[in-house]
């Protein structure tokens, strides 16, 4: 049976010379670019590469502004949000700045049984949470891959009386054709897996042992999730081990080599910037870190290049960065999370983390914090629950029509969580945000969002358009 292809191209040396063509930022060109963006059909690789040797402030705030406006235009005021669910730390791979890696003697190794991941979901779900992140290491107890197979089954089995997991996203290591078909017929969201760096040297030199060594094996996985019928597929790198200009443009390729294949590209793409992990030094000292500013011109250019592909942020970034960051375009965020397996439901018990994280606060908090910006924090998972993934994704989002659907599910559903689950304060915040924001809406959506969130209020629960 066919594995896909052989390998995705990334061509370096294409990337070199786009690099060298422009090795200062040209005002000109740069406003060029952004009027391009804003016309909301994205950018190539030369467009990203005028655009990332900014650093004048005037024209650094010109890029922002223009990210700022294809995130409202096409994402409104929402942030949906979910919280990751680490079920193992067990791992045959030797990546030097993770702490799962075979080696690393510093950590408690510990694979959750059925019985605890039901206990960790159960938790979550008093939290509040509809959307989790299911997060292995790349080895599995006893059963082998059947384990991750039930642990979603596992999850999405976990029904008390008030609140469920409704979509279940999946990061874990690489699956061959038939494996990516059995984990498709678990109703999984979306498949997302990072390629760490797209430079094969910086690969080889991070990846020392397991199967991860294997560079094409990992840059073809989404191929072969796309060709099992996986149609929403989340792509990333680790930002800190080359450079980013580099791993920008290598991205690109990507997902234009996705787009050309299938017909439609990644639905998210992940930013994460390496966090100190124990036992690994090049964690702590990145040999390419990213600094702030240019971790918010990363977001911006993405969100200006592909501005129909989600952008997310994770915990690892601090609550100011991911308060400064969410206006340039990201699109989810976590929230509450732990790294460890067990995490949520033993508290004291971090050495069995994966790296150290940045924002430490509980969902409620985060959920304050981003109502008092002025964003809607939305639970929905509508989409995937009603087909619309992948191409038929794209197809209803590119006109700007999903907004029709989506500022609706996102108030209803943060209503939900405001009545179940949001503190008092929480509550106070969140109910003076939806009162503004219907007010501000669109005459159709705006009957739909408060038919929708009466419903609600009556005591309707999971109601989605
Ligand atoms: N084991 C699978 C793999 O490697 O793809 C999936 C899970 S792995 C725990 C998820 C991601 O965590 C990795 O793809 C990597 O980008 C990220 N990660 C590892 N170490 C990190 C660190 N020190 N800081 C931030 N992210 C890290
Ligand atoms: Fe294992 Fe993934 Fe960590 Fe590498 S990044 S050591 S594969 S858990």
């Amino acid at each position: 049976m066919s594995q896909g292809t052989a390998t995705v191209p990334i061509d370096d040396e294409a990337i070199a010379s786009t690099l060298e063509r422009h090795p200062h930022a040209d005002g000109v060109l740069v406003r060029e670019v952004l009027a391009k963006a804003r016309l909301m059909d994205g950018l190539d690789g030369e467009d990203m590469a005028s655009l990332m040797t900014v650093s004048d402030p005037d024209l650094l705030g010109e890029l922002f502004d223009a990210a700022q406006f294809i995130k409202n235009q096409i994402y409104g005021k929402r942030l949906v949000v979910f919280a990751p669910l680490y079920v193992s730390n067990l791992c045959g791979n030797e990546c030097t700045y993770c702490a799962f890696r075979a080696r690393n003697t510093e950590l408690e190794r510990r694979a959750l049984t059925q019985e605890e991941i039901a206990r960790e979901t159960q938790i979550l779900i008093e939290q509040g949470h509809k959307r989790v992140l299911l997060v292995a290491g790349e080895s599995y107890p006893r059963e082998g891959f059947s384990y991750v197979l039930k642990s979603i089954e596992t999850i999405y089995g976990v029904t008390p009386d008030k609140g469920e997991i409704r979509r279940i996203n999946v990061n874990v290591a690489p699956l061959t054709l038939d494996q990516f078909r059995e984990l498709k017929a678990c109703k999984i969201g979306t498949y997302q897996l990072f390629q760490e760096t797209y430079h094969r040297g910086t690969y080889a030199s991070v990846h020392l042992a397991g199967k991860k060594k294997d560079y094409d094996w990992r840059v073809t996985a989404m191929d072969r999730a796309m060709q099992a019928g996986i149609d929403d597929v989340g792509i990333g790198v680790l930002f800190g081990l080359c450079d980013w200009r580099f791993e920008l443009l290598a991205l690109m390729q990507h997902v234009r080599h996705l787009e050309s294949r299938f017909g439609v590209g990644p639905h998210t793409l992940s930013v994460p910037r390496l966090e100190p992990a124990s036992g690994s030094d090049v964690a702590s000292q990145p040999p390419h870190a990213v600094s702030d500013i240019d971790f918010r011109k990363i977001v911006a250019i993405l969100r200006l290049a592909v501005p129909y592909t989600g952008i997310i942020m994770s915990t690892r970034e601090s609550a100011h960065i991911r308060r400064e960051t969410f206006a340039l375009g990201v699109s989810q965020i976590s929230a509450g999370s732990r790294t460890n397996p067990g995490g949520y439901a033993d508290i004291e018990r971090e050495n069995a983390s994966q790296f150290c994280l940045g924002d430490h606060r509980p969902l409620d908090e985060v959920i304050r914090d981003v109502a008092a910006l002025g964003y809607i924090p939305s639970f929905c998972t509508a989409c995937y629950r009603l087909g619309r993934t992948g191409r038929d994704f794209m197809d209803l989002a590119k006109p700007g029509e999903i907004k029709e659907h989506c500022d609706p599910n996102a108030l209803a559903t943060f209503v939900e969580y405001l009545i179940d689950y949001g503190s008092a304060e929480t509550r106070a915040v969140g109910e003076r945000l939806v009162h503004d924001l219907l007010a501000e809406m669109d005459p159709v959506p705006q009957q739909m969002a408060a038919k929708m969130v009466e419903r609600v209020r009556a005591g309707r629960r999971d109601v989605f358009c």
